[in-house]
C-alpha cells in the first residue's frame, strides 16, 4: 500500500539525490554526536517521517542543541519505489569483507542498488567520530508489518541498557547477534553506542508518534537536549510509559525462524508482537506444513509482507 495521504510526507520519501543527508544540526561542540539512520528498508516510511519531525523541532532552536545531530536516509531508490530493497536486503550486508569490496569497487561497477546505496552512505558514516570523548550515539530506525508494540534491538552492554532505560521502550537482547550483517552491529564493532529501534506496524498511525517520542527522550537521556522542549518531553514519557506499561521491560531472544527462498512461508494471521505464545502453538505453516513453536515466550515480528527473510522471533522475559 502506498502513502499517498499526506502530500507532504510523500515529499519526503521521495525526495531525490542530494538527500541522502535529511538533516545536520551543529550545536553547543561539548556534547554528543547523534546519528539517526532511516529508511535502510525503503517501505519503512515512519522512521524517516519521525527524524523528519525531530530535525524540524530542533533546527534553530535557542539554545541550540548540546553536540550534533545527523539524520540520513540510507536506501533512497527503495524509499522512492516504497520497497523493502530493489536487489539485496541492505540491512543484511554490513560485513567487513562486503564493505572492503564495496569501497575498492567504482560505484559504475557496483551491480546491486543496495551496494551502490551503501558506497555512497559510507564516507558520510566514516566522517563521524567521537569528539573529546563525547558519545557517538548511532539510532538505526526501522518498522515492521505485524501490529503491536515497538520495541529497541541492543546488546545488553551496560551503557547502552542504561541509555535506553530511558525510553521506556522495551529492550530486546541478542537479536542484534543473530542476525549478521546489520547496520547496528557493524557500528557496535566500530565502538559506536549503536542499537535498533523497531517504531511500529508500517501503517499504522501511531507509529511515527512513537518514534518521534522515543527519539526525543533518547537525545535527553544523551544529554543533547537539556532545557529546551521540557513540556513536551515530559508528555512523550507519559505516552510511552503508557504504551508499553504491559510489557516485559528487557527480554532475550531464543528462537528465530529462518525463512529460505521458496519455502511458501505464510504466518496464521493474527499475531502481534509481544503476544504470549505456548510451546506446540501452531504459528505458520509453509512447505513441509505446520510451523509449530519450540518454545513458551513472546512472539515478535511475525512476518506479514512478501520480502523478508525471518518469519518471527521468539523472545522470553530476561531473568537478569
Ligand atoms: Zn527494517
Amino acid at each position: 500500500m502506498r502513502r499517498m495521504r499526506n502530500p507532504r510526507k510523500t515529499n519526503i520519501a521521495t525526495r531525490k539525490e542530494g538527500d541522502r543527508i535529511l538533516g545536520t544540526i551543529e550545536g553547543d561542540p561539548g556534547g554528543p554526536t547523534v546519528v539517526l539512520v532511516t529508511g535502510l528498508h525503503g517501505n519503512e516510511f515512519a522512521g524517516v517521517e519521525a527524524a523528519q519531525n525531530i530535525f524540524d523541532m530542533l533546527d534553530g532552536i535557542r539554545p541550540q542543541i548540546n553536540g550534533r545531530l545527523i539524520i540520513l536516509r540510507a536506501n533512497l531508490p527503495a524509499l522512492e519505489h516504497n520497497v523493502r530493497y530493489l536487489d539485496e536486503d541492505m540491512n543484511r550486508l554490513w560485513f567487513p569483507s562486503i564493505i572492503e569490496k564495496i569501497r575498492d569497487t567504482p560505484e559504475a561497477r557496483i551491480k546491486s542498488n543496495e551496494r551502490r546505496q551503501m558506497k555512497q552512505l559510507l564516507p558520510i558514516l566514516d566522517d563521524i567520530e567521537e569528539r573529546d570523548d563525547e558519545p557517538v550515539v548511532l539510532a538505526d530506525v526501522h518498522t515492521f508489518s505485524a501490529e503491536g508494540s515497538m520495541f529497541s534491538i541492543t546488546s545488553s552492554d551496560p551503557r547502552q541498557r542504561e541509555l535506553l532505560s530511558n525510553l521506556y521502550v522495551p529492550m530486546v537482547f541478542g537479536i542484534e547477534k543473530s542476525l549478521r550483517g546489520t547496520a547496528l552491529g557493524y557500528y557496535q564493532n566500530q565502538g559506536f553506542i549503536s542499537f535498533g529501534l523497531e517504531g511500529g506496524q508500517h501503517e499504522n498511525e501511531l507509529t511515527e508518534y512513537n518514534i518521534t517520542a522515543s527519539l526525543l527522550l533518547l537525545l535527553h537521556a544523551v544529554g543533547a537536549i537539556e532545557k529546551q522542549y521540557v513540556e513536551k518531553i515530559k508528555e512523550y514519557e507519559r505516552h510511552l510509559k503508557a504504551h508499553t506499561r504491559h510489557l516485559p521491560v528487557e527480554t532475550e531472544l531464543v528462537y528465530q525462524h529462518i525463512i529460505e527462498p521458496g519455502d511458501g512461508f505464510a504466518m496464521r494471521p493474527g499475531y502481534s508482537n509481544f503476544q504470549p505464545i505456548k510451546k506446540g502453538e501452531w504459528l505458520a505453516n509453509d512447505n513441509e506444513g505446520k510451523i509449530i513453536a519450540q518454545t513458551d515466550g513472546y512472539i515478535l515480528m511475525p512476518l506479514y509482507q512478501q520480502q523478508g527473510n525471518d518469519g518471527f522471533f521468539i523472545i522470553k522475559e530476561n531473568e537478569g
